[in-house]
């Protein structure tokens, strides 16, 4: 193995805390270096920005905690500049310098705001812990006085943040508004306890129009309806963090880095992006930003890099998703069970079962780190089966 080898991960979200960790693990023992780079030295859970927006208080993981033993060196900082040709990442605009041989580009996705006017000023985010928490506060002052909030985006984090906030303040009238039905992506059943659920938390659901505008009290559609809200909280819409773009690293038209079948970046293949931040295509199309498939693109990373550093092949990535977990409150969710591509399949789950389920899945990956430290957990469920099986040429 090479001994000197420099590998700096970038961003330590769920995907670049896996990566990190079990790299370190399987490089142990030799004097390969791993530095770890992120903004806070707190581990954001985003699974459960919801539910901070609806005023629940999460435990607090610390970065350093969960890297430590491992020999990870942590620097906290943003990345704000990468030099691809020099090998170098600039660490808050210059203050620190790190050289990588391999660079590990975790840097995740947030919701874009700059889709619709007036979204970017007058709508809440759950981007982070403390956006999500300012939209608490404010929820509480609206649902004092008996208001309206507004959950623009139909999608999954739409939903499962107007499940939560509609349980955690029954006094808030909260309308869900989204272009197409919400759970379109689910089954028949799975949809209709969705939408069952809806109508038990008193959520109105406007549909079938687009929105045009955000507004200090209201969201104003498509065919000139306005929905009064005084908080609005904007969903849909992904973007990434611009740097590898900046730097002329090969990047989609959404700016996320364009991978080959090994996970490398086609431009730089010293340059592994994972999860949200990397465009990976599987036989049966893209892979859309998910825990459930990065966590998988680290696993995978990390033992690419190992096996290369010690002169091995490496075969191509291979996923397939396997369930669509949903949380509708804190005592109720809806699992729609997949195909490996992601379309539904007859089970589902719902109610309190469902509930423990997705309650399962938030809370796994600490414990996959901490174990990490020591052994190589499997932390991929499906490979996707005959859906992503390449025939031999
Ligand atoms: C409310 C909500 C619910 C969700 N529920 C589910 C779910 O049930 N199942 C599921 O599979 N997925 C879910 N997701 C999606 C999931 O959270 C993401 O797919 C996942 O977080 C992607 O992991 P990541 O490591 O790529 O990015 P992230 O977890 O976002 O981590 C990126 C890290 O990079 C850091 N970073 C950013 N910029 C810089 C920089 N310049 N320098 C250094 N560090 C930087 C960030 O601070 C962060 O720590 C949900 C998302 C939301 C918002």
């Amino acid at each position: 193995m090479n001994n000197d080898h420099r590998i700096v991960v970038l961003g330590a979200g769920y995907t670049g805390m896996l990566a990190a960790i079990r790299l370190a693990h399987r490089t142990r023992r030799t004097a390969v270096r791993i530095t770890l780079v992120n903004p806070s030295a707190r581990f954001t859970e985003r699974l459960r920005m919801h539910q901070v927006a609806a005023g629940q208080e999460l435990a607090e993981h610390r970065i350093p905690d969960l890297i430590d033993g491992t020999g990870i060196a942590f620097v906290q900082g943003a990345a704000t500049a990468i030099d691809p040709d020099a090998r170098t990442v600039a660490i808050d605009d210059g203050a620190v310098t790190l050289h990588y041989d391999t660079l590990v580009y975790a840097l995740g996705s947030a919701t874009d705001t700059s889709l619709v006017p007036g979204a970017d000023v007058h709508a809440y985010t759950l981007n982070g812990p403390q956006i999500a928490a300012r939209f608490a506060a404010r929820l509480d002052e609206v649902a004092a006085a008996g208001g309206t909030v507004a959950v623009c985006g139909g999608g999954l984090t739409g939903i499962e943040a107007a499940t939560e906030i509609a349980e955690a303040h029954p006094g808030l009238r909260v309308t869900l508004i989204s272009r197409d039905t919400p759970g379109t992506m689910m089954g028949d059943k799975a949809r209709a306890h969705l939408h069952k659920v809806f109508d038990r938390l008193g959520i109105s659901v406007r549909t079938g129009t687009a929105i045009t505008k955000v507004l200090p009290d209201a969201v104003h559609l498509a065919d000139g309806e306005l929905v009064p809200s005084d908080a609005t909280l904007w969903t849909t819409g992904v973007k990434v963090p611009p740097l590898a773009a900046e730097a002329g690293i090969a990047v989609d038209d959404r700016g996320m880095v364009l991978v080959d079948a090994t996970l490398r970046s086609v431009s730089h293949p010293d340059i592994r992006p994972i999860g949200d931040a990397a465009a990976v295509r599987m036989p049966w199309g893209r892979i859309h930003g998910t825990c459930q498939s990065g966590i998988p693109t680290a696993q995978y990373t990390a033992d690419a890099i190992t096996r290369e550093l010690r002169g091995r092949r490496v075969k191509p990535f291979r996923f397939g998703y396997i369930h669509q977990p949903v949380s509708l409150g804190r005592r109720d969710a809806v699992i729609q069970f997949t195909r490996a591509d992601d379309t539904p399949r007859r089970a589902y789950l719902k109610g309190r079962l469902a509930a423990l389920y997705k309650e399962t899945v938030s809370s796994s990956p600490v414990p996959v780190y901490r174990l990490s430290r020591r052994m190589n957990v499997r932390a991929q469920v499906s490979k996707g089966g005959r859906a992503t099986r390449v025939p031999a040429a």
